[in-house]
Parts: C-alpha cells; sequence; structure tokens
C-alpha cells in the first residue's frame, strides 16, 4: 500500500467507493467523475502504477475481473457492449498512479463517443514495424 494514493485508500476503506466487484486480487467500483453511466474502474490490491510495473498475478487477475464484470454488464444488465480501456503514464493521461482499467458498458444508443477520433496521421507501416516490432 502507498500512503499517498488515493486507491490504496479506497482500498483501506478511508475513502468511500461504490463497490460492484472484489476477489483475492481484485477490487473494482463505480468512477467518481460521472461521465459515462456504470463507469467502472477494476484495481489490483496491492500497489502497481500501472501495466508497465504490475506483477504478472495481479494483471491476470485485474484482466480476468474485467471480463467478469464486462460479462455480467452484458448478461445481467441490460449493456451490449463495453469499451475496456488503460492509461500508463503521465504522458498516457493516467492521473491516478494506481493500476486501473475502465469499463464503459454501452448500448447501441447511448450516443456515447469512447474511442478516440484522431485523423490525419501517415504513416507508413513498415517504417513503424521496424522501429517496434519486439524481437
Ligand atoms: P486515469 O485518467 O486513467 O488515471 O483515470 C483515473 C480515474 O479515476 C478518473 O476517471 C477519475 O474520475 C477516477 N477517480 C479519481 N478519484 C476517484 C475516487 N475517489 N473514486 C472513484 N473514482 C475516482
Ligand atoms: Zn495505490
Amino acid at each position: 500500500m502507498n500512503d499517498n494514493c488515493i486507491f490504496c485508500k479506497i482500498l483501506k476503506g478511508e475513502i468511500p467507493s461504490a463497490k460492484i466487484y472484489e476477489d483475492e486480487y481484485t477490487y473494482a467500483f463505480l468512477d467518481i467523475s460521472g461521465d459515462f453511466y456504470g463507469h467502472t474502474l477494476v484495481i489490483p490490491k496491492q500497489h502497481f502504477e500501472n501495466v508497465l510495473d504490475c506483477e504478472t498475478t495481479y494483471l491476470n487477475a485485474v484482466i480476468n475481473a474485467v471480463q467478469t464484470i464486462s460479462n455480467h454488464y452484458v448478461n445481467n444488465c441490460g449493456f451490449s457492449g463495453v469499451n475496456v480501456f488503460n492509461n500508463s503514464g503521465a504522458s498516457a493521461e493516467q492521473s491516478v498512479m494506481h493500476l486501473h482499467f475502465h469499463i464503459v458498458p454501452r448500448t447501441s444508443n447511448d450516443g456515447y463517443h469512447v474511442s478516440p477520433t484522431n485523423e490525419g496521421v501517415k504513416v507508413d507501416l513498415s517504417e513503424v514495424k521496424a522501429k517496434l516490432e519486439v524481437k
């Protein structure tokens, strides 16, 4: 646990949260922003900054919890899809430095636009592949 981390404080019960799901390794609760109905955050019960440093056991548990909650939203709560995303690093717009995956439950007529809409990025894919391929 990290004393200065608001999500660690949520895990310790020092800050209230609207719990959605919990297991041995993970905890999920509603995002406070109220931007999307049902916007959910899934976090590991141990403090890691993001996907770049998270231990595999916790990272696997978090993504399994994301699947469990997403299936619940689609099978039992009237949604037909989910957006799942994660920001890792300040440059990637991460604002709370405790690993979390976002789930936004969706219906086809909700009017939301969650995916990025950047346009005009002209790239030579073979050049990008030469730089980015994992070898
Ligand atoms: P990110 O920008 O990916 O780091 O996302 C951080 C998210 O945490 C934002 O969507 C915030 O609305 C959310 N958040 C911050 N503080 C709280 C809190 N106390 N309870 C629930 N969600 C929070
Ligand atoms: Zn933390």
